[in-house]
């Protein structure tokens, strides 16, 4: 069997050693005689696992003691909702900091429910850097500020988080969650899809302060109530036990490669490699400016856009796979999530080395 490497930006590749241990227990899970994904996730087997998954993600972030950690379904989607509805009271503001496409989507999904105050868009500047902070237009009666942290369509990512403190911070990390050191005690909500860096898709990771889950209103419905969610262990109805399942073997992985600051520094050395490569050739570039620039998702385009279909297919050939921008911005983006090995970044470039000179 040959696998390809996947550059997709979601569903993403997953470590191959994960991937191996889930088909090697696909049938007998535990030597129970049946699958993970038939077994009750009442059963003592499966809330072992659900505890231990916490306790694992916990050690990783370093997450404070008294932050729930809870495993929802609904994408980061549902979180658009969730954060709104159950965060800011009926009427009061809530500030978006918008810096691309999911950040504009977060807004639009909050303006359905809350007034909405956009505290900066990045859309003048092309999502390509971030308004600075001395611009930004916030309100001091805010519910909270929202932002995301990484720009996966763009490959635009804010770490350190702005130093903007007043209102809690909540944010979108689906696409940068475990691929660096995070502070966690800086956020008030931290939310992520599964599909990126944790696991399959059907997983939701949310990291919650406890005075924001105070907040949640009496009367909300369950499946978007945090405070009945922690109460519950996130069992307050049947969870997604197949993806948390993959997710708390994905967890173990990150310890093994040295934790989340091992896989940093390797995180770091890969997106250095493809943007050296790219900034040292007049027939790749990539627009954005260089302090924003995401080591997860490295948007770049070719000087001749008429020569796109033949990369993508002779990179298809050749085993890389997952590479076309996302069609709202086009061009091309290679998705360099945990899992994708330093080998795959160093076949992409040379592959992009070779395609350039036969052009
Ligand atoms: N936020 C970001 C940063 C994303 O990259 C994505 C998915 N690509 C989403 C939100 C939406 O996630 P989901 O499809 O799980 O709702």
């Amino acid at each position: 069997m040959n696998r390809i490497f996947n550059f997709s930006a979601g569903p993403a590749t997953l470590p191959q050693a994960v991937l191996e241990q889930a088909r090697d227990e696909l049938l007998d899970w535990q030597g129970r005689g049946l699958s993970v994904m038939e077994d009750s996730h009442r059963g003592r087997a499966f809330v072992e696992l659900a505890e231990r998954s916490e306790r694992d993600l916990r050690d990783l972030l370093s997450i404070p003691d008294d932050y729930a950690v809870l495993f929802m379904q609904g994408g980061a989607t549902l979180q658009f909702t969730t954060a709104p509805m159950t965060l800011a009271r009926p009427g009061q503001g809530v500030d978006y900091l918008i810096t691309g496409h999911w950040g504009k989507k977060a807004a639009a999904e909050a303006a359905k429910l809350r007034p909405v105050r956009v505290v900066a868009d990045g859309e003048a500047l092309g999502y390509r850097s971030v308004p600075s902070e001395e611009e930004w237009d916030t309100g001091a009666d805010a519910a909270y500020l929202h932002y995301t942290a990484n720009e996966t369509l763009h490959g635009l990512e804010i770490d350190p988080p702005p130093d903007a403190d007043y209102a809690p911070l909540v944010c979108d990390m689906s696409s940068t969650l475990l691929s660096r050191p995070i502070p966690v005690e800086r956020f008030g909500l931290i939310y992520a899809c599964a599909q990126k860096n944790i696991g399959p898709a059907g997983v939701t990771v949310v990291i919650i302060r406890p005075d924001l889950i105070e907040r949640v209103p009496q009367g909300t419905p369950l499946a978007l109530n945090y405070r009945k969610i922690a109460a519950a262990g996130s069992m307050l109805n049947t969870p997604a036990t197949f993806p948390w399942y993959v997710a708390s073997l994905v967890f173990r992985w990150v310890a093994a490669q040295g934790g989340v600051a091992g896989l940093a520094e390797r995180n770091r050395r890969k997106a250095q490699l493809l943007y050296d490569h790219i900034d040292s050739s007049d027939f790749y570039a990539n627009p954005v400016d260089p302090r924003w620039r995401s080591w997860m998702n490295v948007p770049f385009t070719l000087a001749d856009p008429a020569l796109d279909a033949r990369f993508l297919k002779t990179a298809e050939e050749q085993g890389l796979y997952g590479l076309k921008g996302h069609r709202a911005v086009g061009g091309m983006r290679a998705s360099i999530y945990n899992a994708m090995p330093e080998d795959g970044v160093q076949a992409l470039v040379s592959f992009m080395g070779e395609f350039e000179r036969a052009a």
